[in-house]
């Protein structure tokens, strides 16, 4: 199959197909292909009419709701760029992903611009800003999800100056997206975007760094969602639940992007609650879902959770971060499901290796490491030394990734682009290695490595072996200084629920299972491990910590 030159040709296609479709579902509220098309159509107009065209950006900072993907389709439709952003970000990490991408235009919460986004924007190029409220297209209001305040009064959503309002403070327009949707305002001419432009600049989530902003081309979106759609082959029409956030390059491809591409329907729940999702699981029976592994975690400790929750999927996938395979093992055992792992990055798109749908990753004899999957067919994968030549199976080196997927730079960083991307071919920072039967393994990132008294320790190595003990929630392994060693390696480590454990018996089964450099000197047991709202464990703030 031939992937579409835009995400939105995709839900063109789907639009034409199934107009009365649910192509988004979100508490009791339901949003039909044809009536998405329309309120898009109207945001789309309503930013042309603010002077927001081809090429200028958009951010969005929205958890997964209606909005979000409205605003995100109708960028498209004015030929913009879409910035996702992070809705956690406080004032100083939004502004300066606001200000580094350029951005013309914010769709935000109401309350998150009134409290600090208007200030975070001051020195911005925002000139327009949308804003969302919690209950504009549901009126359940969970408060697992929305937190305690009854219906009706959800603190900051409305509307600060009404549509095309000025607000005086910021000098900048703002108006409320739903209204906004709502005014039937056509579509401004098609823009013409193609295959090339670029569709996202999407800020990595920071786990080792500054974020950069990769420039995500339409085709690269396209290409993944029709590689996933045709390996992961689903009923059209299919529900999507959206497990990872939209934000997320994971969830922009994988559910938004691929759902779309198979004109099925998007479960958005907000953020993530475990008891929220499951009760979620049950209403909808979504036949597809991916996210980290730190969310199915959290699934599988909730008391409430059942095999039969998880029935009526078809693939569970887990992307983005690592995967233990102790995990895989507990799920399939409590639960009946397999989780399929994947690999990927922000700089390819997300995915660039999975699992295909008939088969299952092969863990690694020696090292215990669960493969990440089978790079797709046109994405050459190589494992380089340091000089950058390529080391035989099986042995360890740097993973760099070409395919259709890989962006082509940073926005305004060409120093940065040409050493991250040398020929077009992507330097991950993972280290990792392939078996002769082309499967891929993760070992971990380059500069998470522990240095102790020479001996290389791979923190991903010593955590595997951590979640095998039944006690063991979630693990993060970190080098922290040492007089004698240089570093040494502790734990950190997050239990189930109704269990406990001493940290010397942690660190003795460690010392069990793997060689004596490698186990943890210290472990150090803490409630939760801090994490993205991605999902992903912070070893950096884990190290910091010390
Ligand atoms: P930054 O690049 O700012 O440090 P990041 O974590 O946000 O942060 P992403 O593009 O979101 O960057 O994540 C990509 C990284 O996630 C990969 O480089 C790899 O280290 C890790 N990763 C992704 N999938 C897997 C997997 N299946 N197994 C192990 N690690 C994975």
């Amino acid at each position: 199959v031939a992937p579409p030159p835009t995400v939105l040709h995709a839900f063109r296609d789907a639009v034409a197909r199934a107009p009365g479709r649910t192509a988004l579902s979100y508490f009791d509220g339901r949003i039909g292909y044809a009536a998405a098309d329309a309120l898009s159509d109207s945001v789309a107009g309503h930013l042309a009419a603010c002077g927001v065209g081809r090429g200028d950006r958009v951010a969005v900072m929205l958890q997964n709701t209606p909005h979000f993907v409205l605003a995100v389709l109708a960028a498209w439709k004015a030929g913009a760029v879409v910035v996702p952003l992070n809705p956690m970000y406080k004032s100083g990490e939004a502004g300066h992903i606001l200000r580094d991408s350029g951005a013309a235009a914010l769709v935000c919460d109401g309350g998150a611009w009134t409290a600090y986004l208007r200030e975070a924007a001051r020195d911005s190029a925002v000139r327009t800003v949308l804003t969302a409220s919690d209950l504009d297209f549901q009126t359940r209001n969970d408060p697992r999800v929305f937190g305690p305040a009854p219906l009706g009064t959800v603190p900051g959503p409305r509307r600060p100056a009404g549509p095309g309002g000025a607000d005086p403070a910021a000098g900048v327009a703002v108006a409320d997206l739903a209204t906004v949707a709502r005014g039937g305002r056509p579509a401004p001419g098609d823009p013409g975007l193609t295959a090339t432009d670029t569709a996202l600049i999407s800020y990595t989530s920071g786990t080792s760094g500054t974020p950069k902003g990769a420039m995500n081309p339409h085709g690269a979106l396209t290409y993944n969602a029709v590689r996933q759609v045709t390996s992961h082959p689903l009923p059209e029409g299919a529900a999507y639940f959206a497990l990872a956030p939209l934000f997320h390059i994971t969830g922009m491809v994988c559910e938004l992007a691929a759902c779309f591409t198979n004109a099925g329907t998007l479960v958005l729940a907000h953020r993530f609650d475990a008891g929220a999702v499951l009760d979620a699981f049950l209403e909808h029976r979504p036949a597809y879902t991916v996210g980290p592994a730190t969310a199915f975690m959290a699934l599988a400790a909730h008391p409430g959770a059942t095999p039969d929750h998880f029935a009526s999927f078809q693939v569970i996938s887990s992307g983005g971060a690592p995967l233990p395979p102790a995990l895989v093992e507990r799920l399939r055992t409590a639960f009946g499901f397999y989780l399929r792992n994947g690999y990927g990055l922000t700089e390819c798109t997300a995915p660039c290796a999975s699992v295909p749908v008939h088969l299952e990753a092969p863990v690694d004899p020696v090292s215990g490491t669960l493969s990440v999957g089978l790079p797709g067919a046109d994405t050459v994968v190589r494992i380089l030394d340091e000089e950058g030549a390529e080391v035989p199976f099986g042995e360890t080196g740097e993973i760099a990734v070409r395919g259709p997927q890989v962006v082509p730079g940073y926005w305004g960083l060409p120093a940065e682009s040409a050493e991250a991307f040398p020929d077009g071919e992507l330097r991950t920072g993972d280290v990792g290695f392939m078996d002769p039967d082309g499967w891929l393994y993760v070992v971990d990132r380059k500069k998470d490595m522990i240095n102790a008294s020479g001996f290389k320790v791979w923190p991903r190595e010593v955590e595997d072996v951590l979640y095998t003990h039944p006690a063991v929630r979630e693990a993060a392994v970190v080098g922290v200084p040492d007089a004698y060693r240089g570093e040494s390696v502790k734990a950190y480590v997050s239990l189930r629920p109704g269990t406990s454990v001493e940290p010397a018996e942690l660190a003795a089964h460690c010392a069990e299972r793997i060689a004596a450099y490698k186990y943890p000197r210290q472990v150090e047991i803490l409630p939760v491990l801090p994490k993205t709202t991605s999902g992903k464990i912070l070893r950096r703030e884990l190290r910091d910590r010390g």
